[in-house]
């Protein structure tokens, strides 16, 4: 976690208890053009900068199956997000908000998820469009986009 990020007045830090109950594992690295946070877009834009999802091994075998031009929910560890904010002063908002009522990426567990197209598959790398994070975020997990695998599984 960064503690670089300061508190804006009016945004409330909780103790973060440093137990953990999951074990998770990075599966791969994301490659984007974006080296510092105020570089990325708030969200990610299926017409953004075509990014790379490196897949670590042994999770190669793992993306067979999947094919260009089809959307992919792609889930993130937002690694250098503080974790210990309950209430936040997002830009833009006059009062603070619950971390709970937002998609921003200081929660306490920094998960971060985008929906993209998958450009192309060159062997252990994904091009994708969509994504909205740091140059070597932590991958966490590849899923098919909800609406196209319930299409599939009806046909
Ligand atoms: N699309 C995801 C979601 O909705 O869960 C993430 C949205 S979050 C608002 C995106 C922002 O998180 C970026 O604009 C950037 O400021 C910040 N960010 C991106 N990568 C990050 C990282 N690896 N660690 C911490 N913050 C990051």
């Amino acid at each position: 976690m960064s503690q670089q990020q300061a508190k804006r007045p009016g945004e409330v830090a909780v103790e973060h208890p440093q137990t953990s109950d999951a074990s998770l594992q990075y599966i791969g690295r994301i490659h984007t053009p974006w080296e510092q946070r105020e570089d990325c877009p708030r969200q990610g834009d299926p017409d953004g900068p075509e990014c790379q999802i490196e897949i670590f091994p042994p999770w190669h075998q793992a993306l067979a199956g999947l094919e260009p031009q089809r959307s992919l929910e792609v889930l993130y560890w937002l690694h250098q997000s503080r974790r210990d904010l309950v209430l936040q002063c997002p830009k833009g908002r006059q009062q603070p908000v619950g971390t709970f009522a937002l998609r921003s990426p200081v929660r306490p567990n920094p998960i971060g998820s985008s929906l993209v197209t998958l450009v192309g598959i060159d062997g252990r790398m994904l091009r994708v469009r969509g994504l909205d994070c740091l140059d070597g975020t932590p991958l966490l997990d590849l899923k098919p986009a909800r609406a196209v695998f319930m299409t599939d599984l009806r046909s």
